[in-house]
């Protein structure tokens, strides 16, 4: 069958290969179900290859310089802006998020990428003064391979910017790309042939539980890095844990709280609400503030405003500039989202706005949903409780401000949170005591290189988009010249 976007292969050692099973997989398009290209459904034998291919070239990138290596990874950001007119259709077709969004992953990707090249020289060691006559330092070394694997949100953001650590440190890469956004991988493959040498950065394609899981128990891989949800970050810690010691972070899924206090303005609160749930990707983004918690002061003229924004959102084409929203990423995905919004009713929520799939003809076929708003929402229902990562907000009324932060809390994840108030010392009080690994005091949504990204309980494991990060893609070793 002849597909939009074709038959789309690995890139393993240099060069581009389909998988040693002969097997292929469809990657759908979300807007309308139909099939439009296809990877490789890769499998051990192909992982093993790959990280064969990343342990040879590992030897010869290792021994470069920091600057060599940083030379090389800001010509990859050079060479990702000149590929932006390819990517963006495809990720728009692939993932369902809207093109105009899109630019901003570039200009991401791009940006991590340079900023991590400028931080091989800070992967210092440290002298020690542990004797007089002799002498005590340390250093710090590579992994070897790295494992690196992606979900389906931001495809091609992900599997660039998670190069940029692990390279400038001196490892080689084995990235494994989403199932169910498979596509722009396939491009960063040819990105990085243009300007890498073989085998530094290696992408496989195939489902989770055979490639993943592969890259996870591989015996060469002894580093992992991993986004996704929280219950494949538990299920790769307990499979590295069966074949060795891995040394793991993760970044995972959030239900993250947005505190609006009395004193707050309900226009502005509104307008950060509903930026903060990122209903250009659908709702599909870890840091989504998904439940809302207004003062009861506020709540309702807050509520109406944000009932009238969101139902005006423009559903639509994820390739047409105006759409505000495209559809979710994917069946699967659909089922998911459409499931926890009948929890929401079941439970007893008041649907707001949204809640089913909007009316007209181009929205027969594909996955979509209209932008959705439930109010009354309590802690005990599954809408507040389980990550929805789609276009869904849960509103929340609070009176105290210990009851506001005891349903922040309640939940065992803590990926961001939100806190709006004019009052500063009521901010930080809230900030401090919200567990969540990164607060937005009067903003939402946006990430600041260099000053971390992380979850706080089971949202996470490690520190990204900072030094800490390339750090963590090194090992320390103790060395002592015995002088005498
Ligand atoms: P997912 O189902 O956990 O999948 C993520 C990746 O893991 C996919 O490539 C998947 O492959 C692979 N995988 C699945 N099972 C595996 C296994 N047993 N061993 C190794 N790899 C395995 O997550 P998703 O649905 O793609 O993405 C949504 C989740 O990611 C949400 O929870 C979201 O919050 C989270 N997320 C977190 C961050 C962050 O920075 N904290 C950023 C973005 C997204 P297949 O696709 O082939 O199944």
């Amino acid at each position: 069958m002849t597909t939009q976007f074709g038959d789309r292969p690995m890139y393993i050692g240099g060069e581009f290969t389909e998988s040693d099973s002969g097997k292929w997989m469809d990657s759908v398009n979300p807007a309308t179900g139909e099939v439009h290209g296809r990877v490789p459904a890769g499998t051990v034998t192909d992982v093993d290859r790959a990280v064969q291919a990343a342990a040879k070239a590992q030897l010869e990138w290792g021994a470069r310089s920091v600057w060599e290596r940083g030379a090389l990874l800001r010509k990859l950001a050079d060479a990702i802006g000149e590929r932006a007119a390819d990517v963006l259709p495809m990720e728009a077709a692939d993932t369902g998020n809207t093109i105009a969004s899109l630019d901003n992953d570039i200009f991401l990707v791009q940006g991590y990428i340079n900023f991590v090249a400028g931080l091989g020289i800070e992967i210092k060691g440290e002298s020690v003064p542990a004797t007089a006559e002799n002498i005590h330092f340390t250093m710090r070394q590579p992994y070897g391979v790295v494992g690196r694997i992606v979900p389906f949100n931001h495809p091609f953001l992900f599997a660039g910017a998670h190069l940029g650590a692990p390279l400038i440190a001196g490892n080689t890469v084995v990235l494994k790309s989403p199932d169910q956004s498979p596509l722009s991988a396939t491009l960063m493959a040819e990105i990085c042939h243009d300007v890498l040498p073989p085998g530094v950065v290696n992408i496989v394609s195939g489902e989770g539980i055979v490639v993943g899981d592969a890259i996870v128990r591989h015996p060469r891989v002894p580093r992992i890095g991993f986004t996704g949800s929280v219950p494949t970050g538990l299920a790769i810690q307990r499979s590295a844990a069966e074949v060795g010691v891995k040394h793991i972070t993760l970044e995972l899924g959030g239900k993250n709280p947005f505190i609006a206090f009395p004193d707050a303005d309900p226009d502005a609160v509104a307008k950060a609400a509903v930026a903060g749930m990122n209903f250009n990707w659908s709702g599909q983004s870890c840091g989504s503030t998904s439940r809302l918690m207004l003062h009861e002061s506020i709540h309702d003229q807050v509520l109406e405003q944000i009932e009238r924004t969101v139902s005006a959102i423009k559903v639509g084409d994820p390739l047409d500039k105006n759409s505000g929203m495209g559809p979710v990423n994917s069946e699967k995905h659909y089922a998911h989202v459409m499931g926890l919004i009948a929890a929401g009713r079941e439970d007893g929520a008041r649907l707001v706005t949204g809640g089913a799939r909007p009316e007209g003809p181009e929205f027969e076929r594909g996955y979509w949903v209209r932008p959705t708003v439930f109010a009354d929402v309590t802690m005990d229902m599954r809408i507040a409780r389980e990550e929805v990562f789609g276009p869904v907000l849960a509103v929340l009324k609070w009176r105290t401000v210990d009851e506001a932060i005891e349903m922040a809390n309640c939940l065992d994840m803590g990926l961001t949170a939100a806190v709006w108030t004019n009052d500063l010392k009521q901010a930080m009080d809230a900030a401090r005591r919200i567990e969540s690994g990164l607060i937005w005091i009067n903003g939402t949504g946006r990430h600041f290189m260099g000053t971390g990204f992380a979850g706080w309980k089971n949202s996470g494991l490690g520190r990204e988009e900072c030094l800490e990060e390339v750090i963590s893609y090194t090992q320390s070793k103790s060395i002592h010249i015995m002088m005498g």
